[in-house]
This record gives structure tokens, C-alpha cells and sequence, in this order.
């Protein structure tokens, strides 16, 4: 059994679209390495379940030893769900992939074109979940969503934690902050042995001329004085994910970068 990243970038992946800086012109000119968007796989003998379905998921079943049996869904920004459109009549012809979300995330894919029309060809079912409650699809394995706090425009955003018989992984691609989660994340990172956390932006400097503080996200160099991770640091590996095309991390040579390592 292995939890695996598919892709670490933001929801537009590295390069950025039409970004001709040097941050994306490194991808161009061979000195980085392109991704896609962040999404995550668990991955165990014959059987596989998606978390996020990018806009790059052609790409990404690509990686995948078999067609994802499960789909979990975190929330519908487009970097985590417009990859729904490829089990379509017009691509893969699902039949009832199941499609695990929270119950705003369901009623938007039911109520919005062209998502209503996989519900109603029955190539998608979806799954409403609560927070909190268990999911069991593979023995020994349990899924668990929970409440994040970000933008929520059109649903509301889970982040999942995932029990195997050796690990419990915590998956948060998209935050706005750490703090004034209906579950606090100090509680979630409790039991976990490893996490993989919205590092979007490294630092307030790499938009010029746009106010970073603007933008929710917790930013990597606060993220590594939190008193919760830097506790969670000390007994887990926390990984970087959901980086924008400006990040200095993405210039690393191996994903996803470890956040104890900086
Ligand atoms: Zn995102
Ligand atoms: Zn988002």
C-alpha cells in the first residue's frame, strides 16, 4: 500500500499558462521540472483510489497501475474536480465511479452542466460524506474526511485523512490559514504520521505588485514557525503541495519537498 502525489503544483500547474517569466521559462529551458496539479493516489496490489481530479487527470491515470476505483473530492476550485469531465461519454464512459464529497460539492456537480450530465448518465455516483465519518473501501484501509477552512465560493473544502495498517496520512492541498478549523489542526495531525500541506506561496514577495496577504493562503515561511507543525515536524514528515508556478520550490529536483528539510 503506498499514498503516492500525482503532482504537486497549483490548480494551473508548472508552467503556469502563458507565464513567460523566468520561474516558468526554467520548465521551457530544461532547468525544471514540469507539474501537474496536486492531486494524490493510494495505490495497492491491482486497486487504486484518486483524491482530486485535476484537469491533468488523463496524465495522471496515466501513473496509476489501474482505472481509480474511488474518487474523493476536496472541493470545486478547478485545479481539483474539472478532471470529473473525462469519465464522460466524450472520454473514458465510466459507469458509476464512485465519487466521494461533501454534500455542497455534490449539490454543485448535480445542479451545474456539464457535471449534472455525468450524474444523470450514471457515469459518476456521488457519495455524500460528512466530516468525520469513515469510509471503508479496502480492507485495513479507512478514509476520513474533514473541514477545512478556504474560499468557498461554490462548496465547501474537505481535507482527508487516511488510515492504512502501517501509516495515517493527512492530504490538505488548499487552505486559507491553519487556524479556526471546526477541527483544530493540531487534532488532526495528532495520530498522523505523515501530512501533505498547501504550500501555495512561499513567501509575500513573489507576486510583485499584487498584496500576498490578500491572497488566503498560509504562506511556507509562516507555515515553518507554526507552533502545530513545527510540533508535527518533529514526529512526521510534512510535505510541500499545491505550489504556484512562483514558489521557489518548485525549482527543487524532487517532489514533494519535505518541509523538515527547510
Ligand atoms: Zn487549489
Ligand atoms: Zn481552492
Amino acid at each position: 500500500m503506498k499514498f503516492e502525489m500525482l503532482g504537486v503544483a497549483q490548480d494551473a500547474g508548472y508552467p503556469h499558462p502563458f507565464c513567460h517569466l523566468p520561474c516558468c521559462n526554467a520548465v521551457r529551458q530544461g532547468q525544471a521540472l514540469e507539474q501537474l496539479p496536486a492531486a494524490a493516489a493510494l495505490i495497492s496490489t491491482g486497486r487504486s483510489i484518486l483524491f482530486d481530479a485535476t484537469p491533468a487527470l488523463p496524465q495522471q491515470l496515466e501513473l496509476l497501475p489501474c482505472f481509480p476505483e474511488a474518487i474523493f473530492l476536496t472541493h470545486a476550485h478547478i485545479g481539483h474536480y474539472t478532471g470529473l469531465m473525462y469519465l464522460g461519454r466524450e472520454a473514458t464512459n465510466t459507469h458509476n465511479t464512485p465519487v466521494y464529497c461533501s454534500e455542497s460539492m455534490a449539490t454543485f456537480l448535480r445542479q451545474n452542466a456539464p457535471w449534472s450530465q455525468l450524474v444523470e448518465l450514471a457515469n459518476i455516483e456521488l457519495r455524500v460524506v460528512h466530516a468525520q465519518e469513515s469510509i471503508h473501501l479496502i480492507p485495513g484501509v479507512v478514509i476520513q474526511p474533514f473541514e477545512v477552512v478556504h474560499r468557498s465560493e461554490f462548496s465547501n473544502t474537505y481535507g482527508f485523512k487516511i488510515r492504512t495498517e502501517s501509516e495515517t496520512i493527512v492530504y490538505v492541498p488548499d487552505a486559507d490559514t491553519w487556524n479556526g478549523w471546526p477541527i483544530p489542526l493540531r487534532e488532526i495531525l495528532e495520530d498522523a504520521t505523515s501530512a501533505y500541506l498547501d504550500c501555495t506561496f512561499y513567501n509575500a514577495h513573489e507576486l510583485p505588485g499584487r498584496d500576498v496577504t490578500q491572497i488566503p493562503h498560509p504562506l511556507v515561511v509562516d507555515t515553518l514557525k507554526d507552533p502545530v507543525i513545527v510540533e508535527a515536524m518533529q514526529r512526521m514528515q510534512v510535505y510541500a503541495i499545491h505550489l504556484n508556478h512562483t514558489n521557489r520550490l518548485l525549482q527543487r529536483q524532487s517532489h514533494p519537498v519535505l518541509l523538515n528539510t527547510l
